[in-house]
């Protein structure tokens, strides 16, 4: 009877590492928009996912930086120069088609939102492989600071001049 324990321990001993392996699978299927996402909330930025309200339906957006953040798939949405845009060797034109589309969507959708006053982000999905990841989100965080702060600087100028005449009457 001991005996027979040690097969249920192998079973055991193979289980963690299946385990490991289930992860690896399981992180390599992550979503890029899901690492965006995590990131963002683990730093302190708080947004909506994929607003219906706004042109696009945003991934994510951040009313507080007045900033939507795109993320997007290096084929479907035609990443210029990018390796991983690779039209298939069959069906070419379809895809072609298919892609310029999207392409076409992307543009409206952004100038409709830059009209609006939001600022727009793009992450393609390249740039969230593992070895550029932490870069790419690093500068997505830095670059929604920097949209905070220039925004804080330009409403500053309006709000004294606004205050000017009230200032002036009190006199
Ligand atoms: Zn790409």
């Amino acid at each position: 009877m001991p005996r027979h324990t040690a097969i249920p321990m192998t079973d055991h001993q193979i289980s963690p590492q299946r385990h490991a392996n289930m992860a690896a699978i399981h992180g390599k299927d992550t979503k890029p928009e899901k690492m965006v996402r995590s990131y963002l909330w683990s730093h302190g930025f708080r947004y909506r996912l994929n607003d219906p309200r706004l042109p696009g339906k945003p991934d994510v957006v951040l009313r507080k930086y007045h900033t939507c953040v795109f993320v997007n798939g290096c084929f479907w949405h035609g990443h210029e120069g990018c390796r991983f845009y690779r039209v298939p060797k069959t069906n070419t034109p379809f895809w072609e088609e298919k892609v310029r589309r999207n392409k076409e969507r992307d543009l409206k959708v952004r100038h409709q939102l830059t009209a609006l006053g939001w600022n727009c982000i793009v992450v393609w999905e390249c740039e969230l492989k593992p070895k550029v990841r932490e870069r790419t989100l690093e500068s997505l965080a830095f670059t929604l600071n920097s949209i905070f702060l220039q925004e804080q600087r330009v409403k500053k100028p309006y709000s004294i001049q606004d205050d000017q005449p009230l200032m002036a009457a009190e006199e």
